[in-house]
């Protein structure tokens, strides 16, 4: 893509933010408008939900501002990527990992953290995981390489897994990683005594976990069928 393209393509959110930073500037402190900003700039929020957001932090100072601020503080403090599987916790291994009660012959394999919080919101999958890190994609440069697809190697090669699910997302890109995946833990795993099974169909497609319901999550994962 051009520069001029690029330019193009993020100006009309630039100019609208621009514009509500003056609006705010004008009746807020510096201090309030950078907090404004900040949250305006988070996932699923704008400027006006960041405003609302802010007025409520300020209206209830004990009861959300200091607690969130302490959670906020708690969270970038001890931010840490799990060594063993790619989720991110505070601790490593993370509490995923270190679970005694989920099944150790069972990994589940996902693109995105936002995947293995998906999955396991409601406990739907009773084994253990592993983040890829992405999906491979040519227009975005996104090779094997950059993907988390050693580790994973390594990891059913060091034994105790009877079943890998790759559970990825129902988008061509998704299911390019899922198949390119299974050649690699086949070619790799010449015993053949690791099942690889991927979710059911029905899911919609182009969809992603992170957006599906739990009952329509749990039901691909029960009907998940070996890859072929
Ligand atoms: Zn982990």
């Amino acid at each position: 893509m051009s520069v001029t393209g690029l330019h193009r393509s993020v100006l009309p959110t630039d100019v609208a933010v621009a514009g509500n930073a003056r609006h705010i500037s004008a009746m807020a402190s510096p201090e309030i408008d950078a907090l404004t900003k900040a949250l305006a700039r988070l996932p699923g929020l704008g400027p006006r939900s960041a405003r609302r957001a802010v007025l409520h932090l300020i209206k209830k100072r004990e009861t959300a501002l200091v607690p969130l601020v302490a959670a906020l503080q708690a969270v970038e403090r001890g931010l840490l990527t799990c060594s063993v599987c790619g989720n991110v916790d505070t601790r490593d291994p993370c509490g995923v990992c270190t679970d005694s009660h989920r099944d150790a012959a069972l990994l589940c394999v996902v693109e995105d953290v936002a995947d293995l919080w998906a999955l396991d919101r409601a406990r739907l999958f009773p084994g253990r995981f592993h983040v890829l890190g992405g999906r491979l994609s040519a227009l975005d440069g996104v090779g094997p390489e950059d993907l988390a697809i050693e580790a994973l190697l390594e990891r059913v090669a060091g034994g105790g897994i009877a079943e890998v699910v790759l559970a990825m997302n129902a988008t061509l890109e998704g299911q390019t990683t899922m198949h390119y995946v299974a050649e690699r833990l086949s070619g790799s795993n010449a015993g053949g005594n690791v099942r690889v099974t991927q979710l059911a169909h029905g899911l919609p497609v182009g969809g992603e976990l992170d957006y599906l319901d739990e009952g329509t999550l749990a039901l691909a994962l029960r009907a998940r069928r070996l890859v072929e």
